[in-house]
């Protein structure tokens, strides 16, 4: 979905759930942080078309609830984003919701078509519909082959029907919801996002304006090397901003810490006696 339905939605869940703007701006901020992983300038088009790390590397639980420990708001943000991103089609590349794991993942092979047969080398195999992608997606989403990957796709398409209704429906829900003091609401919503909060959102609308500028326009068109060096300079501030203000936005989730040692020692536990099992059961080294 576009950032701007990412920002509403969450904006209007945050208020809709705290009743607070600076949390709902939070929330708001959260869901803008994971298209950060979008390729832009900073690597070869074609190698982040192989590795496909876009809707990959910041869209996962991992890195979710990571951020959610760091900041549950905004951490709140990163899932309400990903969640809307799940119903976008293979054209959009849906999301990759437990990478890493996937990419480690090796048994046999499941094809597209639903057959299933044994290979040495990757082994555990579900192909993508590449000939979908490569027929349908943004250039920069193309250049695949086969991925030994598995991304959750749903039925909507970025930029149309389902994305903008998501975006008009939470801007109408917010009015709505504060009709009876629209006019502090908005002084309030705009100072959090634009005093408060002003170096982290500054670093977001500079990263993305001169990422989208670059991935639409400019890498198709000659650019000279300073032109170049300018907006990649730009979107390094851009993130120094959001790395700035993020830093001390610094607020963990009161966990028990023995609680959570617990958890991580039965789990490491459990994953040794679970390959420890499989492979005395079917005899192949699974993961
Ligand atoms: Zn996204």
């Amino acid at each position: 979905m576009n950032l701007n339905s990412h920002i509403a939605f969450a904006l209007a869940v945050g208020l809709a759930l705290f009743h607070n703007i600076p949390l709902a701006v939070l929330v708001g901020i959260g869901a803008a942080l994971p298209d950060l992983d979008r390729e832009y300038i900073f690597t070869r088009r074609k190698i982040f078309a192989k590795y496909q790390l876009h809707r990959a590397l910041f869209h996962n639980v991992f890195v979710g609830l990571a951020v959610m420990y760091f900041n549950f708001y905004l951490g709140l943000g990163m899932f309400l984003h990903f969640g809307l991103d799940l119903l976008t089609s293979p054209t959009d590349r849906g999301i990759e919701l437990f990478f890493p794991l996937g990419r480690f993942i090796r048994t046999f092979k499941l094809h597209y078509d639903g057959k299933v047969s044994k290979s040495k080398g990757v082994m555990w195999y579900l192909e993508d519909p590449a000939t979908l992608v490569n027929r349908t997606a943004d250039p920069g989403l193309r250049e695949v082959e086969r991925m030994p990957w598995i991304r959750i796709y749903g039925p909507f398409k970025n930029s149309r029907l389902a994305d903008w209704t998501v975006f008009y429906g939470s801007f109408i829900f917010i009015q709505l919801y504060e009709i009876n003091n629209l006019v502090s609401w908005w002084e309030d919503f705009l100072y959090t996002a634009f005093v408060r909060y002003f170096l982290i959102d500054v670093g977001i609308v500079i990263f993305y304006a001169l990422g989208e500028l670059w991935r639409r326009r400019l890498q198709f068109s000659q650019v000279d090397a300073k032109t170049k060096g300018a907006i990649l300079g730009g979107m390094i501030l851009g993130l120094a901003l959001i790395l700035i203000q993020g830093a001390t936005l610094y607020s963990p989730m009161p966990l028990n810490g023995k609680l959570m040692e617990l958890a991580l020692l039965s789990l490491i536990l459990g994953l040794v006696m679970a390959t420890l099992h499989v492979r005395l059961r079917f005899k192949e080294i699974v993961m």
